[in-house]
């Protein structure tokens, strides 16, 4: 059932016991604030090594580089958009974030990944729309991918995961 493969919990994403956590990054790669800073922080100055050596990644798509000093063993860096409005391929962007996230995770035959609410902090994405989005695009790749056992959305405070616990249930009910 692919419902009881995905969780929300409230928390530090840089604290999980995960194969994979995912960085809401910028189109640089070299760090920000936000869960970005948080992940390079608590990685050490190894993880911006490697980000540098990558050369940074375009809207919509991932990168991978190694966890370091943190509990995970990866880290998935994506690009979210900014929002400007909604009609400037916002939604498309923030889809493809998650799909290539995943897809990425595949690829190293990871088990368990962590999302962040991407974009929605810095860079102004509506928490709703983009929770839905991050709902759909995770059910409907589980869905295709029995080799991811377990997708947990780690909700930076009570707002996201209200939010996520009520998107969730339109998603069980439909
Ligand atoms: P963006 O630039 O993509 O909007 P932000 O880092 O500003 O990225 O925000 C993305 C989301 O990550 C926000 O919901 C923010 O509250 C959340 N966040 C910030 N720090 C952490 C953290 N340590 N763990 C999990 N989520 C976090």
């Amino acid at each position: 059932m692919v419902m009881e493969r995905i969780e929300i919990i409230q928390g530090d994403i840089t604290e999980q016991e995960v194969d994979a956590i995912v960085n809401a990054a910028n189109t640089t790669l070299l760090g920000g604030g936000g869960v970005d800073g948080a992940i390079h922080r608590a990685a050490g100055p190894e993880l911006l090594e490697e980000c540098r050596k990558i050369g940074g990644c375009p809207t919509g798509e991932a990168r991978v580089t190694k966890g370091y000093r943190l509990p995970a063993k990866y880290v998935i860096h994506t690009v979210g958009p900014i929002w400007r409005g909604g009609n400037n391929r916002e939604d498309e962007l923030l889809a493809s974030c998650y799909r290539k996230s995943l897809e990425e995770a595949v690829k190293l035959d990871i088990k368990t990944i962590a999302f962040p609410s991407i974009s929605t902090g810095a860079y102004g994405f509506p928490l709703e729309r983009a929770t839905r989005i991050a709902m759909r695009e995770v059910i409907n790749f589980l869905k295709e991918n029995e080799g991811i056992e377990r997708v947990i959305f780690v909700c930076f405070g009570s707002e996201a995961y209200n939010t996520y616990q009520k998107i969730y249930r339109e998603f069980s009910t439909q």
